[in-house]
């Protein structure tokens, strides 16, 4: 059976830093529901643009829209052997149509739902120092923990960095606030299945990432 991990954690705890870095160690596919939205949200369509004004916002996209979109995902061959998830599920009618999903396309569950834990502050001066390569999104920097080499340049691709449009202080405490009514149960779906780890995510991103790959690593065994 394939590894299917959820990383779950209140936004600005690390999940798309942490999902890029698994995604290089275990040559799997990063699923970033959040990063497809962003791809939709630069078309010309409809649908575009109620994507752009709900991310905005800092609101939830509705979960039919959003199933559908993550269920084309993970239905291509490259996720068979299994996926990293950061940003889905975030309801719980998310988590059982992903469930539904995995049973129907690979006979497979999720293997493990790492929680990466950190206060609520912190993940707010995290999300308010984040800038993103124009080139690729998986390169991350924060302006105070993790800066680039040089000003407002990506070391990787000399690519000038970008904020996104949501991360704004209004939009960084309506998702807080978002995620704690709506993403916040599935702490309990996922400890009641046995299948969540908490996770220090206050440490550096090495150490945090040491602590996933053991867990999942330990899963893996038992
Ligand atoms: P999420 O995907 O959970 O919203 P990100 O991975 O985008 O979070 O991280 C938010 C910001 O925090 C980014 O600027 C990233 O560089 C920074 N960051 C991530 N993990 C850590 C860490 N362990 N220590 C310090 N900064 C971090
Ligand atoms: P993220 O990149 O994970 O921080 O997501 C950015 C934004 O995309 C969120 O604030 C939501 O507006 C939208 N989004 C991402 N994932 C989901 C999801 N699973 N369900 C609903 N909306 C989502």
């Amino acid at each position: 059976m394939g590894t299917y991990i959820v990383l779950l954690g209140l936004p600005g705890a690390g999940k798309g830093t942490q999902a890029a870095l698994l995604k290089e160690r275990l040559g799997l596919p990063h699923v970033t529901s959040g990063g497809l939205f962003r791809e939709i949200a630069e078309q010309q369509s409809e649908l575009a643009d109620k994507v752009r004004a709900i991310m905005a916002a800092g609101d939830l996209v509705p979960d039919t829209i959003t199933i559908e979109i993550v269920k084309e995902r993970i239905s291509r061959d490259d996720a068979q052997h299994g996926v990293i998830l950061d940003g889905f599920p975030r309801t719980v009618p998310q988590a059982e149509a992903l469930d539904a999903l995995l049973g129907e396309t690979f006979d497979a569950s999720v293997t493990l739902a790492p929680f990466i834990k950190l206060s609520e502050a912190e993940a707010l001066e995290r999300l308010g120092g984040r800038w993103v390569c124009t080139q690729n999104p998986n390169h991350m920097y924060h302006m105070k923990f993790n800066p680039p080499k040089a000003d407002h340049i990506c070391d990787i691709d000399g690519a000038p960095l970008y904020q996104r449009e949501d991360d704004t202080p209004e939009a960084h405490k309506h998702r807080l606030d978002v995620y704690m009514e709506k993403t916040a149960p599935l702490i309990d779906y996922y400890r009641d299945k046995g299948l969540l780890v908490e996770i220090d995510g206050e440490q550096s991103i090495e150490a945090v990432q040491e602590t996933v790959i053991a867990a999942i690593e330990s899963a893996a065994q038992s």
